[in-house]
């Protein structure tokens, strides 16, 4: 079988490396010249574990080919994957599908003989239908079947999720498409790995429910998370006594700064479109936007708390820009709302993140960009951590705090244990727990998360 995939991103790259890895041929195309630079040079365009492996023994192997030919890659190709970018579109919440689509007239232009199109893209029910038109239109005497088959892979262990996943889903809309693809997934079902076939538009809903249910689960907890501040419980008792329950789990139940990343945040926004375009406001996912929005902009208002009330003049040590640990990812990361409004109340930023720092460097202004934790540290009325590295849950906090102008640490992925932060001698806000402050020290009460700017 040979499998072309368009879109060399975070998706497209691990699919058609591990596609590559079952022995099938893979043509893997992108028309960012940089991209394909680096992979024709050997290095991989992102940070992802155990990738670089896979795509160079793959491409020894002569199985793994880069390209921007698309029209050569397609026209060899018995299925072809689309991943490129579906983000939200300018000013709406709905997602632009323009790449898709632009990629499947292209596609349609292209192919011979009987050959599969799947959107492996996050795109919202009714695309792929819509696929099938644009590409009828462009090609009326094409043999093709437009497939759906999302993908369910998290930045950080995307090669452990694409080669053990709970389950594959595919939508398809003909016999000779389910065929098709069940054969693509055999390496996968083989080792029993679940392979759902259902209709394009079931598939489409369920990667949209899937995301959608995760954020709601953090909103949840991060909510809950200030109700514990209120009340006077720890947050990490509270999850784990919840998560325990086997109807519950223990997962996507830690609090944090609010979701963020390339998927969450556009696959919620364009889910309530969907909702709205079809007259039934999905207002529990409304909430749910609303109040990681909230919580992003909120966060300005702790760390200014933390440092006494006024971020003028202040240092911030920033520790983390990528949305998550393991990746470089920093799209609607919460460092690209939080940076510049510390920035704006006039504080300036020190940053360190372990592999996102290129990123930052294109997306932020001003930074001071450090070669670790403890020389951002230096100086600093407050380090903040943004994102749960298991770098930082190391730090030597007493080590850190000597060289900071206030031993101040805002902890807003709860890494420390509160006895550990209590003998580092620092005062320490953390989420959902009851700050630490050393004797002697002045307090410093940290305002619970609410909307509104101080
Ligand atoms: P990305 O931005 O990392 O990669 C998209 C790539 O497609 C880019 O390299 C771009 O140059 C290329 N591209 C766009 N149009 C093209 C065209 N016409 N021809 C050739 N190349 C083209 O995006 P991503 O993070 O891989 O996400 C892709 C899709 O997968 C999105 O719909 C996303 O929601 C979904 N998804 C992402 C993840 C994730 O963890 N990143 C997980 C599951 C699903």
């Amino acid at each position: 079988m040979k499998i072309t995939v368009i879109g060399a991103g975070y998706v497209g790259l691990v699919s058609a490396a591990c596609f590559s890895d079952f022995g099938y041929e893979v043509t893997c195309v992108d028309r960012d010249p940089r991209k394909l630079a680096l992979l024709e040079s050997g290095k991989i365009p992102i940070y992802e574990q155990g990738l670089e492996p896979i795509v160079a023994a793959n491409r020894a192997a002569g199985r793994l080919v880069f390209t921007d030919r698309l029209k050569d890659a397609v026209a060899q190709a018995d299925v072809v994957l689309i991943a490129v970018g579906t983000p939200t579109r300018e000013g709406e919440d709905a997602a632009d599908l323009s790449f898709v689509y632009a990629a499947g007239e292209e596609i349609a232009k292209a192919m011979q003989g009987f050959t599969v199109i799947v959107t492996k893209s996050t795109v919202p029910v009714g695309t792929a239908a819509k696929l099938r038109e644009i590409m009828s239109r462009a090609r009326p005497d094409g043999d093709f079947e437009v497939a759906s088959n999302p993908e369910f892979m998290r930045e950080g262990s995307a090669v452990e999720d694409f080669l053990r996943p709970d389950r594959v889903v595919v939508g398809v809309g003909s016999e000779r498409a389910e065929k098709v693809m069940s054969q693509l997934y055999r390496p996968l079902t083989a080792k029993n790995v679940p392979l759902l076939v259902t209709s394009c538009e079931a598939a489409e809903i369920i990667k949209y429910a899937a995301n959608t249910f995760l954020a709601t689960r953090i909103a949840f907890v991060n909510q809950l998370a200030d109700l514990c501040e209120k009340v006077g419980a720890d947050i990490e008792d509270v999850a784990r006594g919840m998560g325990l329950d086997k109807r519950i789990g223990l997962q996507f139940l830690s609090p944090g700064p609010g979701f963020g990343g390339s998927c969450f945040p556009k696959d919620t926004r364009a889910l309530v479109h969907t909702a709205r375009q079809q007259g039934h406001p999905f207002s529990i996912v409304e909430n749910v936007i609303a109040a990681n929005e909230q919580r992003k902009v909120a966060l300005a208002d702790r760390i200014q708390q933390a440092v006494g009330g006024t971020l003028a003049g202040k240092r911030i040590a920033l520790l983390g820009i990528a949305f998550k640990a393991e990746t470089d990812d920093i799209r609607d990361a919460a460092a690209l709302t939080v940076i510049p409004e510390l920035q704006r109340r006039g504080a300036s930023v020190a940053a360190f993140d372990p592999v996102a720092m290129d990123n930052g460097r294109q997306s932020l202004d001003a930074v001071q960009w450090c070669a670790d934790a403890y020389s951002a540290a230096i100086g600093a009325d407050a380090a903040v951590i943004l994102t749960e590295w298991n770098v930082f849950r190391g730090l030597d906090l007493k080590r850190m705090a000597r060289d900071m102008r206030q031993p101040v640490l805002v902890d807003f992925r709860n890494l420390f244990p509160i006895a550990d932060a209590k003998a580092s001698g620092m005062a320490y806000h953390s989420i959902g727990r009851p700050s630490v402050v050393p004797k002697g020290g002045q307090k410093a009460d940290v305002i619970p998360f609410k909307s509104g700017a101080v």
